[in-house]
């Protein structure tokens, strides 16, 4: 078989675990497959690097920036590298570059354009073990560049599909996808599989595990995945397209969003075009606007809710604030978060939404909006019912058995 592995900063974190890594790729090897191995940059070496850029300046030019970033991933593929030579392995290092990855020249969060694959091919064919510095690429003007924050994930995934690999095995410290946070409900179970869509769902649980651009690619180019501890030696979650699910789960997972701020805005006249100006200017400011009511209108007047992330809260309201028309009134509400129940089994199953209402008014918890998609029922709360809403609903959908 031929396997990208992927390790993510933490299981490269130190000397000591890549010398951990080197021994779990050496016993992959020993089974008889062939190996394109993807690093991160130990973990806090990028945050470091960023840190030292800003000693000399507010504002360092991308350019260096990326030149800079890219290291961090080149030490740990050079270690890995020679960790596995004095373990009588033949591996060798690439850069980004050398492993063909082409990309478009937007520093610090360029796009992957395309990857000529011949140089890895001659390597892997001498039966080398190879590894490739995560998180970076080469513009067409011959300038380094990176794929933004948790960008190694991308690289994996899109090496593993210009390989046409067997498995694409993604590493960290965590060992798979969970029905929810552990943190909020011990009894969240980790899940044998989940679909590209339902992953992209649930992001924030799957944060610490996949970035989400690389899942995104993944259902681009149908590569699966497997998400595994390099901690332990447990079995993962399997991250593909759905129709490879073996039994129809109606719900697979809770997330919650905690960095959620609600606008309301009040008396507003009711005429085209307001709402594409509001909206449009905020799109300019590059706010992302998530959930939007509107109500029906009464004498002429309406009133528009809508919620943005809340660390963009603060831009929001100073764009509502100079759009110059005559909103009655505009408050914001920073205390609320979003509980978000997904599952494709949603798209030929109706009365899950409904469950969730009345698992939640049961509990005297109020929802201030909702928003619904094929496979996802979002619910806008009162932050400090959050974590309880999440309780709730695993126990209502059962995703502890
Ligand atoms: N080292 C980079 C980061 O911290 C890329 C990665 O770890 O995937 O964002
Ligand atoms: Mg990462």
């Amino acid at each position: 078989m031929l396997i990208v592995q992927k390790y993510g900063g933490t299981s490269v974190g130190s000397l000591e675990r890549i010398e951990k890594v080197a021994r779990r790729v050496a016993r992959s090897k020993d089974d008889g497959n062939e190996l394109v191995v993807v690093v991160s940059a130990m973990s806090g070496e990028t945050n470091k690097l960023i840190e030292y850029a800003h000693h000399f300046s507010r504002t360092p030019s991308k350019r260096e920036m990326d030149i800079l970033l890219s290291s961090g991933e080149r030490v740990t593929a050079s270690l890995l590298a020679i960790a596995l030579q004095e373990m009588g392995y033949d591996a060798i290092a690439m850069t980004g570059r050398q492993a063909g990855i082409k990309t478009d020249d937007s520093h610090t969060y360029a796009r992957i354009e395309s990857i000529k694959t011949e140089a890895l091919t001659r390597e892997l064919e001498k039966g080398r073990i190879v590894i490739v510095a995560g998180f970076q690429g080469i513009s067409e003007s011959g300038n380094v560049t990176t794929l933004g924050r948790g960008g190694s994930d991308l690289s994996a995934v899109a090496l593993a599909g210009a390989l046409k690999a067997d498995a694409c095995e993604i590493y960290s410290d965590v060992d798979g996808i969970y029905t929810t946070d552990p943190r909020i409900e011990p009894k969240a179970r980790k899940l044998d599989f989940i679909s590209y869509d339902e992953m992209l769902e649930l992001s924030s649980l799957g944060a610490k595990v996949l970035q989400n651009r690389s899942v995104e690619l993944a259902k681009k180019m149908g590569v699966r995945i497997v998400a595994k501890s390099s901690f332990s030696d447990s079995e993962g979650t399997i991250i593909a397209q759905e129709d490879e699910k073996m039994e129809a789960v109606l719900v697979s997972g809770i997330a919650l969003d905690k960095n959620q701020a609600r606008v309301s805005l009040r008396d507003l006249p009711d005429r085209p075009g307001i709402a594409a100006e509001i909206f449009d200017r905020l799109a300019k400011e590059q706010i992302n606007v998530d959930m939007i009511i509107q109500n029906a209108s009464r004498e002429g007047m309406t009133n528009l809710g809508f919620t943005v992330p809340q660390s963009e809260l603060a831009r929001a309201a100073k764009v509502i604030e100079s759009t110059g028309h005559k909103i009655g009134s505009a408050d914001y509400d920073e205390n609320v978060c979003k509980v978000s129940v997904v599952g494709v089994g949603m798209k030929s199953h109706s009365g899950i939404a409904a469950e969730a209402f009345k698992a939640l008014a049961s509990n005297n918890i109020n929802i201030e909006m909702i928003s619904t998609s094929e496979i996802k029922i979002s619910m806008i709360i009162d932050e400090k019912f959050g974590e309880l809403a999440v309780r709730v609903l695993h126990e209502v959908y059962e995703l502890d058995k």
